[in-house]
């Protein structure tokens, strides 16, 4: 069985439709996709449809964004329930504060000599979210950048360091956990490097993280170990997926190709019913 548990689509920063990444993973035999767009579960709705109608199973995800100093953690959320209204607040907020970041930082390449208007950026995605990503696609499409990596270009204006760069004003991976346990879903750390030391990872235990991604692309053999064995110490479930966002140089991978065991869905499966019917108690 093929599992994914980390796709992006269109409605925040991958390129492909919910339902094309459905039809994708029907493809490639995925059996189980979680669809976990930044910021967002608009893609949630047509992704489950799609998934009914061609056999995959989708689990409803999202991915959230924070900052902790010098690191950006990433919390996915699984199981989130589309229906809660503390889900659509949120989300509505973060959107309009990316919003405003977006701007500051058009401002800024603006006094960097690159005029990239603001309706050109929204009309390159379907969805609400603006990252950095958009706007990098728009400066490379409006020759201001050039997209491979090789080029720096990207960390050059819109890295931490960049000139360009302005702080996203997130959620505090603490808030992020919160609120996926208030959407009744069950919060993982993202593609947890080397360099997250293991005591900030116990402290987000304790305010309810429930595992962590182990299988990641950008995970040597060794991290992808390091964490099975912590996730095995802390009693936490392990997810992975292959992050997929499109078919390009920069992601050799494709839809399905981490290896992730099926095990991980029915322990996510499991941790999610106990969870929900402790609450419900
Ligand atoms: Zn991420
Ligand atoms: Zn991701």
């Amino acid at each position: 069985m093929i599992v994914d548990l980390h796709v992006h689509s269109n409605i925040s920063d991958g390129d492909y439709s919910p339902r094309e990444l459905v039809i994708m993973a029907r493809d490639k035999g995925v059996s189980v996709m979680a669809l976990t767009d930044h910021d967002s579960v608009h893609g949630v709705p047509q992704a489950l449809l799609a998934g009914e109608e061609l056999g995959v199973f989708i689990i409803p995800g999202m991915e959230l964004s924070t900052d902790k100093g010098n690191t950006d953690l990433h919390i996915l959320g699984f199981y989130i329930d589309m229906d809660s209204m503390e889900l659509h607040r949120t989300l509505d907020m973060l959107r309009a504060k990316r919003m405003i970041r977006c701007k500051k930082i058009l401002k800024r390449l603006r006094d960097l000599g690159m005029e990239i208007p603001l309706s050109y950026v929204l009309n390159l995605g379907v969805g609400g979210f603006i990252g950095r990503g958009r706007i990098f696609k728009a400066m490379v499409n409006l020759g201001f950048a050039r997209s491979h990596k090789k080029y720096g270009d990207f960390q050059r204006y819109l890295g931490k360091k960049g000139l360009a760069y302005v702080e996203h004003e997130g959620l505090s991976p603490e808030e992020a956990i919160r609120f996926i346990l208030d959407c009744r879903g069950i919060p993982v750390l993202a593609h947890p490097r080397t360099d997250i030391s293991t005591d900030t990872v116990e402290r987000l235990i304790s305010v309810g993280l429930e595992g962590v991604e182990a299988y990641h692309p950008s995970h040597s053999r060794n991290t992808c170990k390091m964490w099975l064995d912590f996730a095995k110490d802390h009693d936490l479930v392990v997810t992975g997926g292959s992050d997929f966002h499109r078919i390009s140089p920069d992601e050799p991978y494709g839809l399905g190709s981490m290896a992730v065991p099926p095990t991980a869905v029915y322990e996510l499966t499991e941790r999610w019913l106990k969870i929900t019917s402790d609450r419900c108690i």
